[in-house]
């Protein structure tokens, strides 16, 4: 018959909350035909008369969306802080527990002392937290082993969680993230490593994705960050980058030279920042666990993201330190109630922006023929109650690649 379009299974019965071009785009009442691990057809289901599937699944009524990503994570790590948090709010003094071996370095040396399977099995427990939240796609950094082989068991307990869970990790070298106790009195002696040793291992086993750094004053310089970026995109691996988090260090027009998908944190990004940011296409990925945790005042300035259209994304900065967070939805709420953000943004910020943050764009973020069959179906009346209630767990099924997994 002519025009018949044959698949594999059609899903349908509910309104779909496509964030093409980043707005909600719904299609009320809604199907989207799926072929192997693709939507080959979206539309209103009164025009899906001509889709011959295997399987027909209704859904009997809510709202479908892109699976979520969440773009920026630490999830890999030894050890939890909690000790500390408690510490702190018993009025110990950061010095007095950085004295005591707190801090990054206490992850630093939980983590090298944990296994592979350690860090595989701790990473596991709080990946399943986000994945029962709807997220299809999560980004995963390395960075508290700070030493050539307790950084590439980072990476190799990151492409291990990729292969344990149904859900696509994108994997981040984040080698300079804090200077090794062993490098205290020689930071450029670690970025050395970084650059001359790491990262050529790193890119010929195919461990990360991307490469990312951390611009600031208790971290590194921009020029430091720059040899970093150097390397990397001599092995033709894309950069992000930790910036302007603390104070202002031109580390996102530094990021933007080097094309990079990203800029993060950018609570005191400034407005040459933003329109080098626009220039460039490097997306705004803005952190509010970090921002709330560490009770900051700064807000990233979202009226200029605006004005210069640089995407914006929001991700859980999921780490033992400063966002100890196991859940993205809270993040979009804390993106609108402390940044000012809307909901269609926020919920943009964890679908197609998080999406373009880790150069993925093309293939998920979206729900558009070509792109991955990632959904999920929420028993929800309107997409801004993702943003609305404040934590819990809401019920979704999760289809990822075309199959529902929960
Ligand atoms: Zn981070």
């Amino acid at each position: 018959m002519s025009g018949e379009l044959r698949c594999e299974s059609l899903w349908y019965g509910a309104d779909i909350v496509t964030m093409q071009d980043g707005k909600y785009s719904i299609i009320p009442d809604g199907a989207i035909a799926v072929r192997q691990d693709r939507i080959v057809w979206i539309g209103p289901a009164r025009e899906a008369k001509h889709i011959k599937a295997g399987i027909h699944t209704p859904f009997k009524g809510g709202i479908v969306t892109p699976g979520l990503v969440d773009c920026h994570t630490h999830l890999v790590f030894g050890g939890d802080r909690s000790h500390e948090f408690e510490q702190r709010l018993n009025g110990v003094s950061y010095s007095e527990i950085a004295a005591q071996g707190g801090g990054i370095i206490s992850t630093v040396n939980a983590t090298r002392k944990a296994t592979l399977e350690q860090l595989v099995s701790s990473a596991g427990w709080r990946l399943e937290r986000l994945l029962a939240e709807g997220v299809t796609t999560v980004e995963i950094k390395s960075g508290y082993g700070l030493d050539r082989d307790s950084e590439l068991r980072m990476l190799q307990a990151i492409r291990q969680l990729a292969h344990n869970y149904p859900v696509q990790v994108q994997s981040t070298c984040l080698a300079a993230h804090a200077t090794p106790p062993e490098f205290k009195d020689d930071p450029d002696g670690w970025i050395a490593v970084i650059c001359d040793e790491l990262l050529p291992q790193v890119a010929s086993e195919k461990l990360a994705d991307a490469v990312d750094a951390f611009c600031e004053h208790l971290a590194f310089s921009p020029e430091q960050v720059a040899r970093v970026f150097t390397a990397a995109q001599r092995l033709g691996l894309p950069v992000k980058l930790h910036a302007e988090q603390l104070s202002s260090l031109g580390g996102s027009r530094l990021a933007a030279q080097f094309n990079a998908l990203s800029a993060d944190h950018l609570e005191y990004a400034t407005e040459a920042d933003v329109a080098a940011m626009a220039a460039s296409g490097t997306v705004a990925v803005l952190l509010p666990g970090a921002f709330y945790l560490l009770r900051e005042k700064q807000v990233p300035p979202v009226e200029l993201f605006r004005k210069y259209r640089v995407p914006m994304a929001l991700a859980s900065d999921a780490n033992p330190g400063t966002s100890p967070a196991l859940s993205l939805r809270l993040m979009l709420n804390m993106g609108c109630t402390l940044f000012g953000m809307t909901p269609e943004e926020a919920l943009a910020g964890a679908t197609i922006h998080g999406a373009r943050a880790l150069g993925l764009a093309d293939s998920q973020g979206s729900l558009e023929v070509g792109k991955y069959a990632d959904f999920v179906h929420w028993p929800l009346q309107r997409p801004a109650e993702l943003v609305y209630w404040l934590g819990g767990q809401l019920p979704c099924q999760v289809i990822f690649r075309g199959e529902a997994i929960r």
